[in-house]
C-alpha cells in the first residue's frame, strides 16, 4: 500500500514550469541531485538529470495525492530517473518500460489511466547546441563538453520539454498476475505454469550455458 511517499512525490515542490533556469528538482539542488544520481546510476549521466527534470515537471501536472504509475518509452537512463524520484520501480511494477526508443515518460493515475506524457522536444533545443548535439548524437562522445552540457541542461529550464495529456490503454492498467506456480519436470526449478509444460529456459529461452567444472 502506498501512502506518504506517493503523496510526497505527487506534490513535488519545484518552481512553476517555464520560469527560467531549473533551480531545484523536487527538493534537490543541482549538486544534491548529481550526487544522488551518481550513487544510483554510477555517474551523473545527462540523460538521468534530464529525466529527473522531466518527471518533476510531469508530477506537477498530476492531481495532488493520487497513486500514479509510470511508463518509459526507452530503457536508456530514463527508467533510473523514475526510480530515483518517484515510488515507481521496475521491481514493484509501478514502472513499465515499453521500449519505443523515444525519450519520453508518462505518469498516470494507476486506476483511471489518465495522466501526462513528457518528452525532451528536439524542436525546442535551438540555442542549446551542446544539449542538442548530445541528444541527437551529432558529436562523438569524446568531443562533447560535459560541463557545458550540464550547464545547458539546467539553464534551459523547463521550456525544452513538451507535455500533453494521455489516456493509458486499459490493458496496461490491469494487474498482471503470475498465476499458479509449479516445479519444472526438466530442471526442477519453480516457474509460472502458464508458460507451458516446462519452464521457458527448458523450452530454449536460454541466456547462459553452464561451463563444465574442471
Ligand atoms: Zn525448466
Amino acid at each position: 500500500m502506498r501512502t506518504d511517499m506517493d503523496v510526497k512525490a505527487a506534490t513535488s515542490s519545484s518552481a512553476l514550469p517555464g520560469t527560467g533556469p531549473v533551480e531545484r528538482v523536487g527538493t534537490y539542488t543541482r549538486e544534491e541531485l548529481a550526487a544522488r544520481i551518481s550513487a544510483f546510476h554510477g555517474t551523473a549521466a545527462p540523460g538521468v538529470v534530464i529525466g529527473c527534470i522531466m518527471i518533476d515537471l510531469a508530477m506537477q501536472q498530476l492531481p495532488e495525492g493520487i497513486l500514479f504509475d509510470a511508463i518509459c518509452e526507452t530503457a536508456d537512463c530514463l527508467p533510473d530517473a523514475v526510480q530515483l524520484i518517484t515510488p515507481c520501480t521496475i521491481g514493484n511494477k509501478w514502472l513499465k518500460i515499453i521500449n519505443l526508443g523515444r525519450f519520453a515518460v508518462s505518469l498516470y493515475d494507476k486506476y483511471s489511466g489518465q495522466g501526462v506524457r513528457v518528452f525532451l522536444d528536439p524542436c525546442k533545443l535551438q540555442g542549446w547546441d551542446e544539449l542538442r548535439c548530445w541528444f541527437l548524437k551529432i558529436k562523438p562522445k569524446h568531443d562533447q563538453d560535459s560541463d557545458l552540457l550540464h550547464t545547458q541542461i539546467w539553464a534551459a529550464g523547463r521550456d525544452i520539454y513538451t507535455l500533453h495529456p494521455v489516456q493509458i490503454d486499459a490493458c496496461y492498467l490491469k494487474k498482471q498476475s503470475k498465476g499458479p506456480v509449479g516445479i519444472c519436470a526438466q530442471c526442477g526449478e519453480a516457474y509460472p505454469l502458464k508458460d507451458g509444460a516446462t519452464c521457458l529456459w527448458c523450452q530454449g529461452h536460454t541466456h547462459y550455458t553452464t561451463p563444465a567444472l574442471s
